[in-house]
């Protein structure tokens, strides 16, 4: 059997490809349905695209590779694609856009534009084999337990990250990529919650906060979540994608209040009032107790000098912690790392060294921040592949 086109994984940037490539194009993906991480993304609401998304959102080797695709493929054009389907959304914070209803929506619309222009679509489809065949590629498929050879002139990589293994992740791209030659950097888990030694924050399981993490290379002012295993939400997803094993963070539990100045007007006129009562009145009550603990903190505000203000203040700004570790590709919401984009052109996603050859998505070392952003890069470089085999007709 000869197709055109074989995309390799029916995930967001997969589809968006046999979307723009046209017809002749065969989608091929191991799982039951498509668009998984699509359907369970956001809550299962999805949060499709960011209205704020610029090349600076991303994480990548090369910063620059990103803005090609992003600029000939904006959040304006996915918005209008999903506006064209009827599917109501709302911007939720922070310029986030998600599905009013579901996130199955978004699938349904990627689903019925890829029938409109004639893709077919294989699941419960086994990759056996890849090779290079004459001017194009040969693949070895296992569909309902029999063997398929299938000839292409061109061959999409869209199976994403390494990211939950348990939902059909796999390393195949990267393991394609090095078969022809393509480097691929080493990957880590993104977006992923921070685990500490059992115990450390268990008194304050539940217990949510606007902070700001930072470390050398980033800062993020978002909610912050103790966990029974570490921290997570928004600012520690966001910062574990800047750091490195071993590394210490900072935690501003109050970024919004000049402290120092705060307690020092406290004290003229509510010198009576206990220091943690105080506190409590700007941080949640077990995060106060908590803290009376971590940092000895005791006494009536009267009682406090201007120095012992200062370095209470220093410590709620700056309180250093460091992770034991992540949770890992097992519950990352992305990979980061990847095809090296070295080995690509950015605007078409081809490979430099094999015609035909494409890399897009999640697969590629472009890593988007948490807030839509990853699925923009996914659609944006999936339709930046699926124009230039279009145009390669
Ligand atoms: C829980 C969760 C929530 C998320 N929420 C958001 C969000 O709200 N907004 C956002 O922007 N990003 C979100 N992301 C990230 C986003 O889902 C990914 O960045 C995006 O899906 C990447 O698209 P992709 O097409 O490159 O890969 P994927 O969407 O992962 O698609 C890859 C496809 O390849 C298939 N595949 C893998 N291996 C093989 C194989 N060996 N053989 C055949 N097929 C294979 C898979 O089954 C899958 O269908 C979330 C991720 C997770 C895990």
């Amino acid at each position: 059997m000869y197709v055109n086109t074989v995309i390799l994984g029916a995930g967001a940037a997969g589809m968006m490809c046999a979307i723009q490539a046209g017809g002749d194009c065969l989608v091929v993906d191991h799982a039951k349905a498509p668009g998984e991480k699509i359907r369970i993304s956001g809550g299962g609401r999805c949060n499709f695209t960011n209205l704020d998304t610029t090349p600076e959102n991303y994480l990548s080797q090369n910063p620059h590779f990103c803005k090609s695709a992003l600029a000939r493929y904006t959040q304006w054009d996915f918005i209008s694609l999903v506006d064209r389907h009827g599917i109501a959304w709302h911007e939720k914070t922070l310029g986030q856009l998600f599905c009013d209803g579901s996130a199955k929506q978004i699938v349904a619309m990627l689903v019925a534009e890829m029938a409109q222009v004639g893709a077919e679509l294989w699941l419960q489809t086994t990759v056996q084999q890849v090779q290079a065949r004459g001017d194009g590629y040969q693949l070895t498929l296992l569909r309902d337990g029999a063997q398929q050879c299938i000839d292409c002139k061109n061959l999409v990589l869209a199976t994403g990250g390494k990211s939950i293994p348990k939902m059909g992740a796999t390393g195949l791209a990267y393991d394609i990529a090095r078969q022809f030659d393509l480097p691929v950097l080493d990957t880590r888990p993104g977006l992923v919650p921070f685990t500490f030694p059992e115990g450390r924050f268990t008194a304050l399981a539940g217990t949510a906060l606007p902070a700001r993490l930072s470390n050398p290379r980033a800062s993020f002012d978002e909610a912050l979540l103790f966990t029974h295993r570490g921290l997570s939400g928004p600012s520690v997803l966001q910062l574990s994608s800047y750091w490195h094993e071993g590394e210490a963070i900072s935690l501003d539990l109050i970024p919004e209040i000049d402290l120092f100045t705060l307690l020092r007007e406290q004290r003229q006129t509510q010198g009576r009032r206990a220091l943690t009562t105080e506190l409590a009145r700007h941080l949640p009550g077990r995060l106060v107790d908590f803290l009376a603990t971590e940092f000895n903190i005791s006494g009536r505000l009267a009682d406090q000098s201007d120095s012992a203000l200062q370095s209470l203040t220093t410590a709620l700004s700056h309180w250093a912690l460091t992770p034991g570790g992540s949770e890992g590709y097992r519950t990352a919401e992305v990979t980061l790392g990847g095809i090296d984009t070295d080995a690509l052109s950015s605007k078409t996603l081809q490979a430099k060294s094999r015609p035909g050859l494409y890399a897009i998505g999640e697969a590629v070392d472009v890593t988007g921040w948490l807030g839509g952003y990853n699925f923009q890069w996914a659609w944006a470089s999936g339709h930046a592949a699926g124009c230039a085999i279009a145009a390669r007709r």
